[in-house]
C-alpha cells in the first residue's frame, strides 16, 4: 500500500550520499524500507504530483536486478523515495570491510556483472533511460544473494534541477563525458562506469591514481584504459569483458544487450554461486 512520512517508524541511519541521507524505517505493513531524501523541490501541488508520477513510473520495474520502489512522497519539501531495503548494503560498503580488501572472487564479479547488465538492459529497453550514476555505491546486495542497481533516474533529475551545482563523483565518468565531445552521451558511458567499478571491486583499489580530481579526469582521457591481466590469475573471459567495457572510443564500446551474450556473462549466468555465503564471510556482523 502507499504511505507517507507520518506512518513510518525510524530505525537507524543507513548511509550518507552526495545529496543527503538514507534512513531505515519500518512501514505500516511492517516491512523495512530504506528512505532516501532527494533535494528535488517543487513549488506547487501539481508539480509535486508530476514529479511523483515520473519517479513512480520509472521505478515501477518488474526486474529482479533493480531495487524496487515501495513509495514516494514529499516531506520537508524534499522528494522522499522509500526503497526496498537491501540488508547487505552497497558494494562500496563491501569494499570498505577489511576482509574484502583483497581480490574479489571471479564468481562474485561474474554474478555482479550478470545483474548489472540485465538491470541496465531492462532500464533501457523497458523505460528508455540509461542509469548515469553507475558506481560501487549504487549496486546493492542482500543476504538472500540478490544484487541490484539502485538510484534509477535520480542522476538525470538532479542534473536537470537546480541541484546540479552539487556535482556527484566524477571518477566513473567515461572519457567522452569528460571531453564533452558527444552532445548526448549514451548508454555506453554506463558500460564504461561499470568497467571501472569492476576493476575496483576485483583489485580492491580504484584503478587511477587519486592525487587530485583533475589528475584522475586527465588520466581517464589521456592514459590507456585500466584492465585485468591473465598473468595475474584472471580468466581470459573477464579480461576480455573488461577490455570491451573500457574501450575508450564510445563508438567501439558494446551496449549492455550486446554484452549479455559475452562468454563471461554466459558463464556466470549459468553457474550456481553462493553469493549470500560470500557476503556473510565478507561483511562483519552488523548490530541490529
Ligand atoms: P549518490 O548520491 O550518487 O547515489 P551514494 O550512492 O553514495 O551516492 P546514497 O544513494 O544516498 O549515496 O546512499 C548512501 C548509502 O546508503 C549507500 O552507500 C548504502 O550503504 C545505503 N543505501 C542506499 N540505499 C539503500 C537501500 N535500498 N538498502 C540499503 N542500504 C541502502
Ligand atoms: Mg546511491
Amino acid at each position: 500500500g502507499s504511505f507517507d512520512h507520518s506512518q513510518l517508524t525510524f530505525v537507524r541511519l543507513l548511509g550518507r550520499g552526495g545529496f543527503g541521507e538514507v534512513k531505515l524505517y519500518r512501514s505500516p505493513s511492517g516491512e523495512l524500507v530504506a528512505v532516501k531524501a532527494v533535494p528535488l523541490y517543487a513549488d506547487t501541488d501539481k508539480e509535486r504530483e508530476h514529479m511523483l508520477c515520473e519517479v513512480r513510473t520509472l521505478n515501477s520495474s518488474d526486474s529482479d536486478y533493480l531495487v524496487r520502489l515501495r513509495g514516494a512522497f514529499f516531506h520537508d519539501d524534499k522528494l522522499h523515495l522509500a526503497m526496498e531495503f537491501m540488508d547487505g548494503g552497497s558494494l562500496r560498503d563491501v569494499l570498505k570491510s577489511s576482509s574484502a580488501r583483497q581480490r574479489m572472487p571471479e564468481a562474485i564479479l561474474g554474478k555482479i556483472a550478470v545483474a548489472v547488465m540485465h538491470g541496465m538492459n531492462y532500464l533501457k529497453k523497458e523505460k528508455g533511460v540509461m542509469h548515469r550514476d553507475i558506481k560501487p555505491d549504487n549496486i546493492l546486495v542482500a543476504s538472500d544473494g540478490s544484487i541490484k542497481l539502485a538510484d534509477l533516474g535520480i542522476a538525470k533529475k538532479l542534473e536537470d534541477s537546480i541541484a546540479k551545482t552539487n556535482v556527484g563523483t566524477t571518477y566513473y565518468l567515461a572519457p567522452e563525458r569528460i571531453r564533452g565531445d558527444v552532445a548526448e552521451y549514451n548508454i555506453t558511458a554506463d558500460v564504461w562506469a561499470f568497467g571501472v567499478t569492476m576493476i575496483e571491486l576485483a583489485t580492491g583499489a580504484f584503478p587511477y591514481e587519486v592525487a587530485s580530481e583533475f589528475l584522475v579526469l586527465d588520466a581517464i582521457v589521456n592514459s590507456p584504459a585500466p584492465g585485468l591481466l591473465p598473468a595475474d590469475g584472471w580468466s581470459e573471459e573477464i579480461c576480455h569483458f573488461l577490455a570491451a567495457c573500457l574501450e575508450k572510443n564510445p563508438d567501439m564500446r558494446p551496449r549492455p544487450w550486446e554484452l549479455l551474450s559475452h562468454p563471461f556473462i554466459l558463464k556466470w549466468q549459468a553457474a550456481e554461486v553462493a553469493v549470500s555465503t560470500w557476503l556473510d564471510d565478507t561483511r562483519p556482523a552488523t548490530s541490529s
